[in-house]
C-alpha cells in the first residue's frame, strides 16, 4: 500500500515539474513515506530524517517532507523531534498535495493531517509506476477490524472502497499502457464494497468485471482476511482465467486462545477449514500467511501451536515478525503480559526456521511441473541471459533464455527447487 501511495505521490509531484532522482544529493525536495506497523520501521523513518536534517544545514534550500503512517500517528511530535521538516502530511491528505507543495515552495512550514480522507477521483492524477510489468491498484483503504496488536485502523482510518467504475477505468488504462499484471490492494480486500450498501458490489464481482477486460494479463488481490473469504470469491477465482490461483491469508497465530486475544474473528479450526476448501478447489494453489511471535501472554505451548499449524497446513510461505507494541492499541497496554525480548526473538528465529523448511518443501512439490510465468526482469550470469519471472501462484522462477523478454508469458518446466525460488527450462 505504501509503495502504491509513493507512486501516486510521485505522479502528483510530476504535475509540478518534479522529476525523481536516484541520487538524493541532487534533490530539491526529499519526502519519506513511512510505515509504523512495527517500531523498527518508525525508528528507520526518524533516522532517515536525521540524515536529511544534517544535509539541510549545508544546503538550506532543500525541502524535507514526511508522510504516511508515522506522520499520521506522530503529528505533533515530528516538529519537536525534527524541526527542520518543511512538510508533514497524513495518509488521508495525499490528494491535497498540489496545494501543500505550493505552500512549501513559498517557504511556509506545512502540517496537513486530518482524520477525514480527501475524497477524489484518483484517475484525475498521474501515477508514476515503478514496475513496468505489475501495477498496484488500491481498491479499499483503511480497516475496521481493530486486531488488538495493530495500529492500521488508527493510521489509515475506517474502510473506504473505491467505486468499481473508477477501479475498472484505472485497470483498462493500465492494460492499454502495456502492464501485464494488476494487483488489487487492501488491508482486507474481502471487505471491498461493504460500505456501498449494494450487495452486487463485492470483490468477487469486481474480479469478474476486471476479467472481462481484453488483453493478455493477470490479476492478483491482497490481503484476504481468513473468515471473510466467501464461497462466491472462491467461485469467482475459479471462473476467471485471469485471476491467479494464489491467496495471501494471514493467520497470525496457530492457537485459538491467542487468536481471540488478538481479536481475530476465527479459530484455528476455522482457518484450517478455509485452507482445505481452497486447496481442494485449486490443486496447484499457493497459500501464504503472516505470523507474529511473542504476542503478550503467549506461552511456549501456544507458540508451538503456530509451528504446528505451519507444518500441518503446508503453508507455502509466511511473513514473520516479533510482536512490537504499538501506540493506541489494546495489546500495547498489556504491559504485564509482555514477553521478554530474548524469548520473543528466540521464538521468531524458530518461526523463521520452520518457514524456511516448509518453503523448501513447497517448492520441491513443483519439480517436474509446468508453470506459466510472467518475466519480470533480466540478468546476466556467466555470459548467459537469465530471466527472472513469477508464476501465477507467486513462486519466483529463474530460467535461461535469449528468446523471451520482460513482460512475456512463458511456460516453464521446473527442474530445481531452492528455499526461496525455483529454476526451470522453457517448455515449448
Ligand atoms: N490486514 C492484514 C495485515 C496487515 S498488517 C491482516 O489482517 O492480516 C501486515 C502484518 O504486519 C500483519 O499481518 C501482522 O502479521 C504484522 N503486524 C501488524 N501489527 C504488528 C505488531 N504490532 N507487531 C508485529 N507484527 C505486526
Ligand atoms: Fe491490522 Fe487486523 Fe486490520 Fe489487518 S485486519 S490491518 S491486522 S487491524
Amino acid at each position: 500500500m505504501n509503495k502504491s501511495d509513493s507512486e501516486r505521490i510521485a505522479g502528483i509531484l510530476s504535475h509540478f515539474g518534479y522529476i525523481e532522482t536516484e541520487n538524493e544529493k541532487e534533490a530539491d525536495l526529499l519526502i519519506i513515506n513511512t510505515c509504523s506497523i512495527r517500531q523498527l520501521s518508525a525508528d528507520k523513518a526518524y533516522s532517515q530524517l536525521g540524515v536529511w536534517g544534517k544535509m539541510k544545514k549545508s544546503k538550506p534550500h532543500i525541502k524535507i517532507g514526511i508522510c504516511g503512517c508515522v506522520a499520521q500517528q506522530d503529528k505533533d511530535n515530528i516538529r519537536k523531534r525534527a524541526p527542520y521538516v518543511d512538510l508533514v502530511f497524513g495518509t488521508h491528505n495525499i490528494y491535497e498535495l498540489p496545494a501543500l507543495i505550493k505552500r512549501i515552495e513559498n517557504d511556509e512550514k506545512v502540517c496537513a493531517i486530518t482524520n477525514n480522507p480527501v475524497i477524489c477521483n484518483q484517475n484525475d492524477f498521474k501515477i508514476i509506476r515503478k514496475n513496468s510489468v505489475n501495477a498496484w491498484i488500491p481498491i479499499i483503504e483503511g480497516c475496521n477490524n481493530f486486531c488488538t496488536y495493530c495500529v492500521v485502523p488508527f493510521t489509515r482510518g475506517r474502510e473506504r472502497s473505491r467505486k468499481p467504475e473508477e477501479i475498472i477505468c484505472e485497470a483498462e488504462n493500465i492494460i492499454k499502457e502495456g502492464f501485464k499484471e494488476i494487483t488489487l490492494l487492501g488491508q482486507n480486500v474481502d471487505s471491498y464494497g461493504k460500505d456501498f450498501n449494494d450487495k452486487n458490489i463485492t470483490l468477487a464481482n469486481l474480479l469478474r468485471e476486471l476479467n472481462k477486460i481484453e488483453g493478455k494479463f493477470r490479476i492478483r488481490f491482497v490481503t484476504s482476511y481468513p473468515s471473510d473469504i466467501t464461497d462466491d470469491l472462491i467461485n469467482a477465482a475459479a471462473e476467471c482465467e485471469k485471476v491467479c490461483k494464489y491467496f495471501h491469508i494471514p493467520m497470525q497465530s496457530g492457537n485459538s486462545r491467542i487468536l481471540k486475544e488478538m481479536n481475530r474473528r476465527y479459530t484455528k479450526e476455522e482457518y484450517y477449514n478455509i485452507v482445505s476448501k481452497i486447496r481442494n478447489r485449486f490443486p496447484l494453489v499457493t497459500i501464504t500467511s503472516d505470523f507474529i511471535a511473542g504476542f503478550p501472554g503467549e506461552t511456549e505451548e501456544e507458540f508451538q501451536d503456530t509451528l504446528k499449524a505451519i507444518d500441518e497446513l503446508e503453508l507455502d510461505y509466511s511473513n514473520t515478525a516479533a510482536y512490537s507494541p504499538r501506540a493506541f492499541t489494546k495489546a500495547g497496554k498489556m504491559t504485564d503480559k509482555f514477553i521478554p525480548e530474548p524469548v520473543k526473538y528466540e521464538r521468531l528465529e524458530r518461526l523463521n526456521e520452520k518457514n524456511r523448511e516448509v518453503c523448501l518443501k513447497s517448492n520441491e512439490k513443483f519439480i517436474g511441473k509446468v508453470l506459466k510465468v510472467l518475466v519480470e526482469a533480466k540478468t546476466e550470469k556467466d555470459g548467459k541471459i537469465i530471466l527472472n519471472s513469477r508464476a501465477d501462484n507467486n513462486k519466483i522462477v529463474h530460467f535461461e533464455s535469449d528468446k523471451y523478454n520482460i513482460g512475456d508469458f512463458v511456460n516453464v518446466k521446473i527442474t530445481k527447487a531452492q528455499t526461496w525460488c525455483l529454476y526451470g527450462e522453457i517448455e515449448e
